[in-house]
Protein backbone atom coordinates (compact mmCIF):
# COMPACT_ATOMS: atom_id res chain seq x y z
CA UNK A 1 0.00 0.00 0.00
CA UNK A 2 1.48 3.29 -0.98
CA UNK A 3 2.42 5.61 2.10
CA UNK A 4 -0.59 7.75 3.70
CA UNK A 5 0.17 11.64 2.67
CA UNK A 6 0.13 14.05 5.15
CA UNK A 7 -2.91 15.88 6.38
CA UNK A 8 -1.90 19.09 5.22
CA UNK A 9 -1.23 17.47 1.56
CA UNK A 10 -4.93 15.78 2.01
CA UNK A 11 -5.96 19.32 2.44
CA UNK A 12 -5.01 20.48 -0.80
CA UNK A 13 -5.11 17.50 -2.80
CA UNK A 14 -8.18 15.67 -2.05
CA UNK A 15 -10.72 17.82 -4.84
CA UNK A 16 -14.17 17.13 -7.02
CA UNK A 17 -13.61 14.96 -10.33
CA UNK A 18 -12.71 17.08 -12.99
CA UNK A 19 -15.05 18.57 -15.43
CA UNK A 20 -14.11 18.16 -19.12
CA UNK A 21 -12.96 21.68 -19.24
CA UNK A 22 -10.24 20.34 -16.68
CA UNK A 23 -9.44 22.84 -14.45
CA UNK A 24 -7.07 22.83 -12.09
CA UNK A 25 -9.25 24.88 -9.03
CA UNK A 26 -12.19 23.19 -8.44
CA UNK A 27 -15.56 25.58 -9.72
CA UNK A 28 -18.87 26.30 -8.08
CA UNK A 29 -21.31 23.75 -8.89
CA UNK A 30 -24.81 26.52 -8.38
CA UNK A 31 -26.88 24.34 -9.38
CA UNK A 32 -30.08 23.04 -7.29
CA UNK A 33 -30.83 19.78 -9.00
CA UNK A 34 -28.89 17.54 -11.38
CA UNK A 35 -29.82 16.00 -14.85
CA UNK A 36 -30.55 12.42 -15.50
CA UNK A 37 -29.43 10.05 -18.65
CA UNK A 38 -32.82 8.53 -18.57
CA UNK A 39 -35.43 7.12 -16.56
CA UNK A 40 -34.16 3.62 -15.51
CA UNK A 41 -30.96 5.86 -14.10
CA UNK A 42 -33.16 8.72 -12.25
CA UNK A 43 -35.21 5.78 -11.03
CA UNK A 44 -32.49 3.82 -9.65
CA UNK A 45 -30.99 7.24 -7.58
CA UNK A 46 -34.12 7.78 -6.27
CA UNK A 47 -33.94 4.20 -4.82
CA UNK A 48 -30.25 5.06 -3.23
CA UNK A 49 -28.97 1.68 -5.71
CA UNK A 50 -26.82 3.63 -7.54
CA UNK A 51 -24.27 7.12 -6.12
CA UNK A 52 -25.03 10.41 -7.98
CA UNK A 53 -25.97 13.95 -7.24
CA UNK A 54 -30.04 14.32 -7.44
CA UNK A 55 -30.79 17.63 -5.38
CA UNK A 56 -28.62 19.78 -3.73
CA UNK A 57 -30.34 19.32 -0.23
CA UNK A 58 -29.21 16.13 -0.76
CA UNK A 59 -25.45 16.27 -2.32
CA UNK A 60 -23.26 18.43 -4.48
CA UNK A 61 -20.15 18.59 -5.74
CA UNK A 62 -18.69 21.40 -3.76
CA UNK A 63 -20.24 19.86 -0.31
CA UNK A 64 -19.06 15.96 -1.02
CA UNK A 65 -15.46 17.21 -1.78
CA UNK A 66 -15.64 19.48 1.36
CA UNK A 67 -17.07 16.13 3.36
CA UNK A 68 -14.10 13.99 1.66
CA UNK A 69 -11.59 16.01 3.21
CA UNK A 70 -13.03 16.43 6.66
CA UNK A 71 -13.34 12.45 6.65
CA UNK A 72 -9.69 11.97 5.48
CA UNK A 73 -8.46 14.17 7.96
CA UNK A 74 -10.13 12.90 10.91
CA UNK A 75 -9.80 9.05 9.41
CA UNK A 76 -13.83 9.01 9.57
CA UNK A 77 -15.74 6.45 6.90
CA UNK A 78 -18.54 9.02 6.12
CA UNK A 79 -19.59 12.76 6.86
CA UNK A 80 -22.68 14.93 6.73
CA UNK A 81 -22.00 18.79 6.03
CA UNK A 82 -24.44 21.75 7.80
CA UNK A 83 -25.90 24.91 7.10
CA UNK A 84 -23.79 25.84 10.82
CA UNK A 85 -22.10 24.16 13.31
CA UNK A 86 -25.56 24.47 15.28
CA UNK A 87 -27.48 22.64 12.52
CA UNK A 88 -25.09 19.61 12.63
CA UNK A 89 -25.73 19.49 16.54
CA UNK A 90 -29.08 19.32 16.79
CA UNK A 91 -29.12 17.18 13.90
CA UNK A 92 -27.26 14.72 15.71
CA UNK A 93 -29.09 14.97 18.77
CA UNK A 94 -32.72 14.51 16.52
CA UNK A 95 -31.69 11.96 14.27
CA UNK A 96 -29.88 9.58 17.06
CA UNK A 97 -32.19 9.49 20.08
CA UNK A 98 -35.96 9.33 21.22
CA UNK A 99 -38.51 10.00 23.69
CA UNK A 100 -37.18 8.38 27.01
CA UNK A 101 -33.12 8.57 26.02
CA UNK A 102 -30.65 10.77 27.87
CA UNK A 103 -27.40 12.38 27.27
CA UNK A 104 -24.66 13.14 29.37
CA UNK A 105 -22.55 16.27 28.72
CA UNK A 106 -19.80 17.99 30.32
CA UNK A 107 -20.81 21.05 31.96
CA UNK A 108 -18.58 23.23 30.15
CA UNK A 109 -20.28 23.45 26.50
CA UNK A 110 -21.10 25.99 24.25
CA UNK A 111 -23.56 28.38 25.20
CA UNK A 112 -26.43 27.23 22.11
CA UNK A 113 -25.75 23.33 22.69
CA UNK A 114 -26.65 24.16 26.49
CA UNK A 115 -30.09 25.90 25.20
CA UNK A 116 -30.43 23.03 23.17
CA UNK A 117 -30.12 20.57 25.75
CA UNK A 118 -32.20 22.91 28.13
CA UNK A 119 -35.13 24.32 26.12
CA UNK A 120 -35.85 21.70 22.94
CA UNK A 121 -35.08 18.12 23.70
CA UNK A 122 -36.43 19.04 27.34
CA UNK A 123 -39.59 19.25 25.79
CA UNK A 124 -39.76 16.20 23.43
CA UNK A 125 -38.29 13.73 26.83
CA UNK A 126 -35.26 13.96 26.25
CA UNK A 127 -33.27 14.34 28.99
CA UNK A 128 -29.78 15.04 30.07
CA UNK A 129 -26.79 15.09 33.22
CA UNK A 130 -24.02 17.70 33.40
CA UNK A 131 -21.04 16.63 34.30
CA UNK A 132 -18.00 18.34 35.96
CA UNK A 133 -14.94 16.76 33.70
CA UNK A 134 -12.85 17.14 36.66
CA UNK A 135 -14.51 14.90 38.57
CA UNK A 136 -14.38 11.18 37.00
CA UNK A 137 -16.51 9.87 39.64
CA UNK A 138 -19.63 12.37 38.40
CA UNK A 139 -18.95 10.33 34.99
CA UNK A 140 -20.44 6.88 36.77
CA UNK A 141 -22.50 8.32 38.99
CA UNK A 142 -24.44 10.05 35.71
CA UNK A 143 -25.04 6.96 33.91
CA UNK A 144 -28.14 5.96 34.04
CA UNK A 145 -29.95 2.86 31.92
CA UNK A 146 -31.60 5.28 29.49
CA UNK A 147 -28.12 6.78 28.55
CA UNK A 148 -27.82 6.72 25.05
CA UNK A 149 -25.15 9.32 24.55
CA UNK A 150 -22.22 11.38 25.63
CA UNK A 151 -21.90 14.99 24.63
CA UNK A 152 -18.14 16.54 25.19
CA UNK A 153 -16.20 19.64 23.72
CA UNK A 154 -12.46 19.33 24.47
CA UNK A 155 -11.30 21.96 24.48
CA UNK A 156 -14.15 23.50 25.62
CA UNK A 157 -15.57 26.93 24.74
CA UNK A 158 -14.77 29.30 26.70
CA UNK A 159 -13.52 27.83 29.37
CA UNK A 160 -10.75 25.90 27.76
CA UNK A 161 -11.21 22.52 29.67
CA UNK A 162 -9.63 19.46 28.15
CA UNK A 163 -10.95 15.93 28.69
CA UNK A 164 -8.65 12.64 28.38
CA UNK A 165 -10.56 11.62 25.12
CA UNK A 166 -8.48 8.15 25.61
CA UNK A 167 -9.98 7.30 29.01
CA UNK A 168 -13.47 8.67 27.30
CA UNK A 169 -13.40 6.87 24.63
CA UNK A 170 -13.09 3.51 27.36
CA UNK A 171 -15.86 4.71 29.32
CA UNK A 172 -18.49 5.38 26.58
CA UNK A 173 -17.31 1.59 25.25
CA UNK A 174 -18.11 0.20 28.73
CA UNK A 175 -21.41 1.75 28.83
CA UNK A 176 -22.20 1.23 25.30
CA UNK A 177 -22.99 4.74 24.67
CA UNK A 178 -22.99 7.24 21.65
CA UNK A 179 -19.62 9.20 21.86
CA UNK A 180 -19.77 12.87 20.13
CA UNK A 181 -17.13 14.85 20.36
CA UNK A 182 -17.47 18.42 19.43
CA UNK A 183 -13.72 19.28 17.99
CA UNK A 184 -14.52 22.68 17.04
CA UNK A 185 -11.47 24.48 18.96
CA UNK A 186 -8.73 21.99 17.71
CA UNK A 187 -9.96 21.01 14.45
CA UNK A 188 -9.14 18.03 12.16
CA UNK A 189 -5.40 19.28 12.00
CA UNK A 190 -4.87 19.38 15.87
CA UNK A 191 -6.97 16.18 16.84
CA UNK A 192 -8.55 13.43 16.33
CA UNK A 193 -11.66 12.46 18.64
CA UNK A 194 -12.06 9.48 16.47
CA UNK A 195 -9.30 7.18 16.84
CA UNK A 196 -9.95 7.16 20.75
CA UNK A 197 -13.32 5.60 20.29
CA UNK A 198 -15.62 8.80 19.63
CA UNK A 199 -18.58 7.63 17.20
CA UNK A 200 -18.90 11.03 16.24
CA UNK A 201 -17.05 14.26 15.76
CA UNK A 202 -18.68 17.69 14.99
CA UNK A 203 -17.23 20.83 13.86
CA UNK A 204 -18.63 24.81 13.45
CA UNK A 205 -16.88 24.99 10.06
CA UNK A 206 -17.58 28.80 10.35
CA UNK A 207 -14.65 28.68 13.17
CA UNK A 208 -11.19 27.44 12.37
CA UNK A 209 -12.08 25.68 9.02
CA UNK A 210 -13.59 29.06 7.54
CA UNK A 211 -10.58 30.90 9.30
CA UNK A 212 -11.64 34.04 7.77
CA UNK A 213 -14.99 34.85 9.33
CA UNK A 214 -16.57 34.90 5.68
CA UNK A 215 -19.37 32.16 5.68
CA UNK A 216 -21.38 29.60 7.89
CA UNK A 217 -21.11 25.98 8.08
CA UNK A 218 -20.87 22.38 10.23
CA UNK A 219 -20.08 19.31 9.99
CA UNK A 220 -20.39 15.87 11.31
CA UNK A 221 -17.89 13.05 10.47
CA UNK A 222 -17.68 9.34 11.85
CA UNK A 223 -19.36 5.93 11.97
CA UNK A 224 -21.04 4.88 8.23
CA UNK A 225 -23.94 3.46 10.66
CA UNK A 226 -24.89 6.43 12.20
CA UNK A 227 -24.19 8.43 9.30
CA UNK A 228 -27.06 6.98 7.65
CA UNK A 229 -30.06 8.60 10.07
CA UNK A 230 -27.80 11.98 10.03
CA UNK A 231 -28.43 12.00 6.69
CA UNK A 232 -31.58 11.22 6.19
CA UNK A 233 -32.81 13.59 8.65
CA UNK A 234 -30.59 16.17 6.79
CA UNK A 235 -32.78 15.21 3.40
CA UNK A 236 -36.04 15.87 5.12
CA UNK A 237 -35.11 18.11 7.47
CA UNK A 238 -33.70 20.77 5.18
CA UNK A 239 -30.59 22.71 7.08
CA UNK A 240 -28.04 21.54 4.18
CA UNK A 241 -24.58 23.62 3.69
CA UNK A 242 -25.04 25.74 0.52
CA UNK A 243 -22.59 24.65 -2.49
CA UNK A 244 -21.42 28.28 -2.34
CA UNK A 245 -20.40 27.98 1.41
CA UNK A 246 -18.99 24.61 0.71
CA UNK A 247 -16.64 25.90 -2.27
CA UNK A 248 -15.68 28.45 0.25
CA UNK A 249 -14.78 26.44 3.17
CA UNK A 250 -12.91 23.31 0.90
CA UNK A 251 -10.74 26.23 -0.69
CA UNK A 252 -9.82 27.23 3.62
CA UNK A 253 -8.99 23.40 4.62
CA UNK A 254 -5.84 24.01 1.75
CA UNK A 255 -4.43 26.24 4.47
CA UNK A 256 -5.64 25.17 7.55
CA UNK A 257 -2.43 23.44 8.43
CA UNK A 258 -0.45 26.47 7.99
CA UNK A 259 -2.66 28.84 10.22
CA UNK A 260 -3.49 26.50 12.54
CA UNK A 261 0.27 26.53 13.11
CA UNK A 262 0.50 30.11 13.45
CA UNK A 263 -2.62 30.64 15.47
CA UNK A 264 -1.23 28.43 18.20
CA UNK A 265 2.65 29.45 18.20
CA UNK A 266 0.76 33.06 18.10
CA UNK A 267 -1.47 31.44 21.37
CA UNK A 268 1.39 30.18 23.02
CA UNK A 269 2.97 33.73 23.34
CA UNK A 270 -0.17 35.53 24.40
CA UNK A 271 -0.77 32.95 26.68
CA UNK A 272 3.11 33.25 27.97
CA UNK A 273 2.20 37.29 27.97
CA UNK A 274 -0.69 36.83 30.05
CA UNK A 275 0.73 34.94 32.81
CA UNK A 276 3.34 37.63 33.60
CA UNK A 277 0.81 40.20 33.76
CA UNK A 278 -0.02 41.50 37.74
CA UNK A 279 -3.78 42.34 36.56
CA UNK A 280 -4.73 38.55 35.95
CA UNK A 281 -5.45 36.19 38.17
CA UNK A 282 -5.36 32.90 36.05
CA UNK A 283 -4.80 31.87 32.27
CA UNK A 284 -5.54 28.93 30.63
CA UNK A 285 -4.34 27.77 27.59
CA UNK A 286 -4.11 23.64 27.29
CA UNK A 287 -0.31 24.15 25.86
CA UNK A 288 0.68 25.83 29.29
CA UNK A 289 2.43 23.86 32.26
CA UNK A 290 -0.13 25.52 34.19
CA UNK A 291 -2.90 23.99 32.73
CA UNK A 292 -4.53 21.12 34.57
CA UNK A 293 -4.78 18.99 32.02
CA UNK A 294 -1.47 20.14 30.44
CA UNK A 295 0.14 16.36 29.47
CA UNK A 296 -3.35 15.39 28.44
CA UNK A 297 -3.45 18.30 26.78
CA UNK A 298 -0.38 17.19 25.11
CA UNK A 299 -0.95 13.37 24.28
CA UNK A 300 -3.67 14.29 22.41
CA UNK A 301 -3.65 17.36 20.72
CA UNK A 302 -1.21 18.30 17.84
CA UNK A 303 -0.66 22.05 18.75
CA UNK A 304 -2.24 24.13 21.98
CA UNK A 305 -4.48 26.00 19.18
CA UNK A 306 -5.54 29.58 19.22
CA UNK A 307 -7.77 29.93 22.06
CA UNK A 308 -6.62 31.57 25.16
CA UNK A 309 -8.96 32.24 28.39
CA UNK A 310 -8.52 34.46 30.96
CA UNK A 311 -9.73 36.18 34.34
CA UNK A 312 -8.67 39.74 35.33
CA UNK A 313 -8.52 41.29 38.19
CA UNK A 314 -11.87 43.38 38.89
CA UNK A 315 -14.76 41.36 37.64
CA UNK A 316 -17.28 42.03 35.10
CA UNK A 317 -16.85 46.13 35.16
CA UNK A 318 -12.84 45.78 34.46
CA UNK A 319 -13.60 42.98 32.15
CA UNK A 320 -15.53 45.26 29.87
CA UNK A 321 -13.37 48.20 30.42
CA UNK A 322 -10.39 45.90 29.08
CA UNK A 323 -12.71 44.98 25.79
CA UNK A 324 -13.26 48.44 25.77
CA UNK A 325 -9.32 49.57 25.76
CA UNK A 326 -8.68 47.14 22.44
CA UNK A 327 -7.46 49.01 19.69
CA UNK A 328 -6.54 46.62 16.69
CA UNK A 329 -7.87 43.04 17.90
CA UNK A 330 -12.15 42.83 17.00
CA UNK A 331 -15.31 42.86 19.58
CA UNK A 332 -16.98 40.70 17.81
CA UNK A 333 -18.97 37.20 18.70
CA UNK A 334 -16.95 34.96 15.90
CA UNK A 335 -13.41 33.06 16.58
CA UNK A 336 -10.93 31.15 14.56
CA UNK A 337 -10.63 34.28 11.94
CA UNK A 338 -6.69 35.10 11.01
CA UNK A 339 -8.18 38.66 12.99
CA UNK A 340 -7.55 38.78 16.37
CA UNK A 341 -11.21 38.58 18.51
CA UNK A 342 -11.47 39.33 22.34
CA UNK A 343 -14.51 38.32 23.59
CA UNK A 344 -16.64 38.58 27.48
CA UNK A 345 -18.77 35.46 27.42
CA UNK A 346 -20.14 36.52 30.67
CA UNK A 347 -22.02 39.59 28.94
CA UNK A 348 -22.54 38.21 25.54
CA UNK A 349 -22.42 34.69 24.69
CA UNK A 350 -23.31 32.85 28.29
CA UNK A 351 -25.61 35.58 29.04
CA UNK A 352 -28.80 33.71 28.68
CA UNK A 353 -27.53 31.14 31.28
CA UNK A 354 -28.18 31.92 34.88
CA UNK A 355 -25.26 32.94 37.47
CA UNK A 356 -25.16 29.54 38.63
CA UNK A 357 -25.23 27.91 35.10
CA UNK A 358 -22.68 29.68 33.88
CA UNK A 359 -20.72 29.64 37.35
CA UNK A 360 -20.55 25.64 36.75
CA UNK A 361 -19.70 26.39 32.89
CA UNK A 362 -16.63 27.70 34.79
CA UNK A 363 -17.54 31.40 32.90
CA UNK A 364 -16.54 34.14 35.77
CA UNK A 365 -17.58 37.55 35.42
CA UNK A 366 -13.98 38.63 34.90
CA UNK A 367 -13.17 35.90 32.22
CA UNK A 368 -12.11 37.19 28.70
CA UNK A 369 -12.24 34.84 26.06
CA UNK A 370 -9.25 35.60 23.04
CA UNK A 371 -8.89 33.94 19.55
CA UNK A 372 -5.49 34.67 18.92
CA UNK A 373 -5.46 36.04 15.38
CA UNK A 374 -2.27 35.34 12.65
CA UNK A 375 -1.44 38.76 12.19
CA UNK A 376 2.27 39.61 13.59
CA UNK A 377 2.97 38.51 17.22
CA UNK A 378 4.75 41.64 18.41
CA UNK A 379 1.11 43.86 17.15
CA UNK A 380 -1.06 41.33 19.04
CA UNK A 381 0.85 41.71 22.15
CA UNK A 382 1.67 45.45 21.96
CA UNK A 383 -2.41 46.06 21.83
CA UNK A 384 -3.21 43.76 24.93
CA UNK A 385 -0.69 46.08 26.48
CA UNK A 386 -2.13 49.32 26.21
CA UNK A 387 -5.66 47.37 27.24
CA UNK A 388 -4.37 46.49 30.08
CA UNK A 389 -2.96 50.33 30.50
CA UNK A 390 -6.18 51.66 29.76
CA UNK A 391 -8.58 49.47 32.10
CA UNK A 392 -6.15 50.46 35.21
C1 LIG B 1 -19.54 28.28 17.28
C2 LIG B 1 -19.62 26.96 17.90
C3 LIG B 1 -20.69 26.11 17.62
C4 LIG B 1 -21.84 26.54 16.72
O1 LIG B 1 -21.47 26.72 15.40
P1 LIG B 1 -22.21 27.74 14.39
O2 LIG B 1 -21.50 27.52 13.11
O3 LIG B 1 -22.06 29.11 14.97
O4 LIG B 1 -23.64 27.34 14.34
C5 LIG B 1 -20.71 24.87 18.23
N1 LIG B 1 -19.72 24.48 19.06
C6 LIG B 1 -18.68 25.27 19.36
C7 LIG B 1 -17.62 24.79 20.29
C8 LIG B 1 -18.59 26.54 18.80
O5 LIG B 1 -17.56 27.33 19.10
Amino acid sequence: MPRRKHPETLAIRTQAERSRFNEHSVPLYLTSSFVFEDAETMRAMFADEIEGNIYSRFSNPNTTEFIDKICLLEEAEAGVAFASGMAAVFATFAALLKTGDHIVCCSSVFGSTHTILEKQLLRWGITHTYVDIHKTDEWEKAIIPDTKMIFVETPSNPALDIIDLDWLGKFAKKHNCILVVDNCFATPILQQPLKYGAALSIHSATKYIDGQGRVMGGIVVGQKELMIDIKAFLRQTGAAMSPFNAWVLSKSMETLGLRMERHSENALKVAEFLEKQSDVESVKYPFLPSHPKYAVAKKQMKAGGGMVAFIINGGLERGKKFMDGVEMASLTGNLGDTRTIVSHPASTTHAKLTEQERLASGILPGLIRISVGIEHIDDIIEDLEQAFKKSK
